[in-house]
């Protein structure tokens, strides 16, 4: 593709500094050159996209993905839907992501051992569209803990590894890591309707932690967990896991545990679907007395109070997590950047800082990979949404408001007109 040059559009660098008016010009797969205000990028043949006033921001990274998770209304009617079928509706799961200009994900948890995998590879081809995955393993559990499905009578695996104590786990992470995982993920927090194993459980053994992590760090990957409890956000620093995962309860000793390592950890409320759980699960039999029951209100309070203070601490907490459950369906997952302004009472460039440049940096890890920023040199995964995403965050909800989508300097959405507002429309000029 020739030289692409973005003109007349408002630029959203990541930084979450205000917009500036500008030009970017995208040579290859890379951002070759930023210019602010009134100074013009020489046009050298570049390919001109006039973007009538529209704002240009760098693609958006999930980094508490579930691309393989399918909208079902419980994790167990996950587990009973085939691999094949899984992998199909996985790959329609991974246009969406684009559709929204999700560019970039993290996984949390495959529903089977190789589903993420496979679709990353799928991806990496360029065979099917989709954002840049790192994949993960399905979700370790301990017998008993978090989503074991196993019945006394009948062993019933799901969509979860069971494995228990130190051997069986580094068995079963290297098994995971030779098929090609880039994420182990770890339950080690029980969870809110699962009666054996309550949000406030810390199901693993210190131990069994260790050995996962040993194993996989040996192997130079990453871990992501699942962590509600107290004693759980405590392993999961105390182990290097990088991806902290909900940790609303988070004691003030935690937090100031979790600042001292703060440069290793990023955290993903996935506030979403607290809410979603909280408010919008009745045609699925959750209504909101029984979630109440539950304690998703409070749950909500704490969560919100938690993630604030996390950030007032320099922890890095992103929105997005745990899209692709029937009330919180896939396709949906930009409502949590509308959250985190709503719930939480971050400004609207603070959300979209954390989702761009803190997820390209907790994307790419140790790789050297520059993304997330609208900066020269930075991989070219660039959105263009028709209006002020400064004044209105739920503007990336709709996919038809997202005038162009590009991922590696390739176009996913072709630059489109502007639907509404200016006159000045999104034309190719040469
Ligand atoms: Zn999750």
């Amino acid at each position: 593709m020739s030289n692409q040059l973005f003109t007349n559009v408002s630029i959203f660098d990541g930084s979450g500094k205000k917009p500036f008016a500008g030009e970017v010009l995208v040579q290859g797969n890379r951002i070759k050159k930023v210019a602010r205000g009134k100074t013009k990028i020489r046009r050298n043949g570049a390919k001109v996209i006039d973007c009538g006033g529209a704002t240009l921001l760098p693609g958006f990274v999930d980094c508490h993905a579930h691309l393989a998770y399918c909208d079902t209304a419980t994790l167990f009617a996950l587990g009973d839907i085939p691999p094949e079928e899984n992998q199909l509706l996985a790959m329609h799961n991974a246009k969406l992501y684009m559709d929204h200009g999700i560019t970039a994900a993290v996984s949390a948890a495959s529903s089977k051992p190789r589903t993420d995998i496979v679709l990353r590879n799928e991806i990496n081809s360029g065979r099917i569209p989709g954002p840049r995955l790192r994949a993960s393993t399905p979700q370790f559990v301990t017998t008993g803990g978090p989503w074991d499905a196993n019945q006394m009578h009948m062993e019933h695996g799901s969509f979860e590894i069971v494995a228990d104590g130190p051997v069986e786990f580094r068995k079963k992470v290297r098994e995971m890591i030779r098929e090609g995982v880039d994420i182990v993920k770890l339950a080690i927090s029980g969870d809110a309707f699962i009666e054996h194993t309550p949000e406030h459980a810390h199901s693993y053994s210190e131990d069994e932690i260790a050995a996962a992590c040993e194993v996989a760090h040996s192997r130079g990957k990453r871990l992501a967990a699942h962590c509600r409890a107290d004693a759980s956000i405590r392993a999961a620093i105390k182990h290097g896991i990088t991806f902290i995962h909900h940790a609303e309860h988070a004691t003030t000793r935690t937090l100031d545990l979790l600042e001292k390592n703060k440069s290793k950890h990023y955290v993903c409320p996935a506030i979403g679907i607290i809410y979603a759980t909280l408010y919008e699960g009745s045609d699925w039999g959750v209504d909101h007395e029984y979630a109440v029951a539950h304690r998703f209100d409070k749950t909500l309070q704490i969560a919100a109070k938690t993630t604030k203070e996390m950030f007032k601490r320099g922890i890095k907490v992103m929105p997005y997590g745990d899209y692709g459950f029937a009330w919180n369906p896939q396709g949906t997952n930009n409502r949590d950047l509308e959250h985190f302004v709503n719930l939480i009472g971050f400004t609207p460039a603070q959300t979209l800082m954390m989702a761009t440049k803190w997820g390209g940096e907790a994307w790419a890890g140790s790789d050297p990979v520059e993304m997330g920023e609208v900066k020269e040199g930075y991989l070219a995964d660039l959105i263009v949404i028709d209006g002020d995403p400064i004044k209105d965050i739920t503007l990336f909800q709709d996919a038809d408001n997202f005038l162009m989508v590009m991922k590696n300097g390739e176009y996913y959405k072709a630059p489109q007109r502007r639907r509404s507002g200016s006159r000045r429309q999104v034309v190719a000029a040469e």
